[in-house]
This record gives structure tokens, C-alpha cells and sequence, in this order.
């Protein structure tokens, strides 16, 4: 269960290798390197371009799902201004907030795709990533 354990620690905003919380000084900020296992979170130039595409498409998800619930929860009444104006702050809002989950959810899913190279971290701390790379 090697991805579930990757999305959980990136999901809740901790190092995917090693699980260290606190990665970022203020909300948009983020460490370099993890101050536990030294994993560099910009692996490659332009690592971060995937964690946009993240954030978006969670974010659209949230988006129709607020849309879909307000339907829901409304119907058949669907009260348009409020539904719309619901959905629109949640779609300016929801990005800024998601934005440092999506950083270390793509950190996690990357590092699923590509496992630490020799080095990348200290020792002991990647093995768990490419031992058991045929399981999920
Ligand atoms: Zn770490």
C-alpha cells in the first residue's frame, strides 16, 4: 500500500518519505528540503507544474461536487444567486486553500512514479519507496 500511505502523508500536508509535518514556513511557503530526511521537494525543474494540475483538478472536483450537493440539498427550490454565488467563492477560495496539499500530494505521487534515486534522501529513509515497487 505504498501510494495509499504517499497520498496520506501528502493529504495531510507531511514529507511523503518520512511523514515529518510542518513543511512550510507560512501557507504558500515551502521548505527547500524536508528537515528529516532531506528529500529536495522541487525534484526536477518544473516539478511543481504537477502540483498545479493538482490543485486544479481537485479543485474542480470540489467545485461540482459544492454544486451538485447545493442542488441536492435544495431541490426542487434551486435557489440560482445563492447556488451560484456559493459555487463561485468555493472556486476562488478552495484553490488558495488546497494549494500546499497540492504540493505535497504531487511530491507524493511523483515519488510513487519515480522513486528515490541512491542519494536523493539520507539513508534509511527511501527503502520502503522502491522495496516493494510492483505493489500498489
Ligand atoms: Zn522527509
Amino acid at each position: 500500500m505504498i501510494l495509499g500511505k504517499l497520498l496520506w502523508r501528502g493529504f495531510t500536508k507531511r514529507c511523503p518519505v518520512c511523514g515529518k509535518g510542518k513543511l512550510f514556513h507560512r501557507w504558500f511557503t515551502m521548505l527547500e528540503r524536508c528537515p528529516r530526511c532531506n528529500l529536495r521537494f522541487e525534484r526536477i525543474e518544473g516539478h511543481l507544474t504537477g502540483a498545479l494540475g493538482i490543485n486544479t483538478v481537485i479543485s474542480i472536483i470540489v467545485v461540482i461536487g459544492v454544486g451538485i450537493l447545493g442542488g441536492i440539498l435544495t431541490w426542487p427550490e434551486l435557489p440560482l444567486a445563492p447556488l451560484v454565488t456559493t459555487i463561485t467563492a468555493v472556486a476562488a477560495l478552495f484553490p488558495i486553500f488546497f494549494y500546499p496539499f497540492s504540493k505535497t500530494v504531487w511530491t507524493a505521487i511523483d515519488l510513487r512514479m519515480r522513486p528515490p534515486e541512491p542519494g536523493e534522501v539520507l539513508p534509511g529513509f527511501g527503502d520502503w519507496l522502491s522495496a516493494n515497487s510492483a505493489g500498489t
